[in-house]
């Protein structure tokens, strides 16, 4: 199995309850942390505009929850029907992962890519711990590919 290097992040519902409350979920600064430490690189795949994306990450990065590095986070540009990894730049489907709340999205060839996480939705509480869960989850699977 490939060593994936690439992680794409959905914003709402994964990494924020949505954009317009913009509520940071538990754990997001750890966890884009983590992402940071353990992949080449990062994006932010969402069917939020780039404008209010840059103003959403923007407000999560004043308030220090989410590191400064995440303003320079590229966006993935897409048709809005599939977060087709094929759209990434420069790297092959099966080197990525795909971190989202939506099936919908993903494309049935690369549901092996892809990392569900649970909606981050109201009453969006304190203990959530899906981030938690997910960066264990991804810490395994590579280590796993590693051994193989
Ligand atoms: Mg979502």
């Amino acid at each position: 199995m490939p060593h994936e290097t690439v992680i794409a992040l959905d914003l709402e519902g994964t990494l924020i309850s949505n954009a317009v409350s913009q509520f940071a979920r538990p754990g997001l600064f750890q966890f884009l942390e983590f992402c940071r430490l353990r992949f080449e690189h990062i994006y932010i795949y969402t069917a939020v505009s780039d404008a209010r994306c840059h103003a959403i990450i923007y407000n999560l990065v004043a308030r220090k929850l989410a590191p400064m590095w995440l303003s320079e986070i590229s966006f993935v540009d897409w048709d809005r029907e599939f977060k087709d990894l094929g759209n990434i730049p420069n790297v092959a489907a099966d080197r990525c992962l795909i971190v989202d709340d939506n099936r919908q999205y993903i494309k049935d060839d690369q549901v092996s890519q892809w990392i569900e996480i649970a909606k981050f939705e109201p009453p969006y509480p304190d203990t959530d711990r899906e981030l938690n869960r997910v960066q264990e989850l991804i810490d395994r699977r590579l280590a796993q590919n590693k051994t193989l």
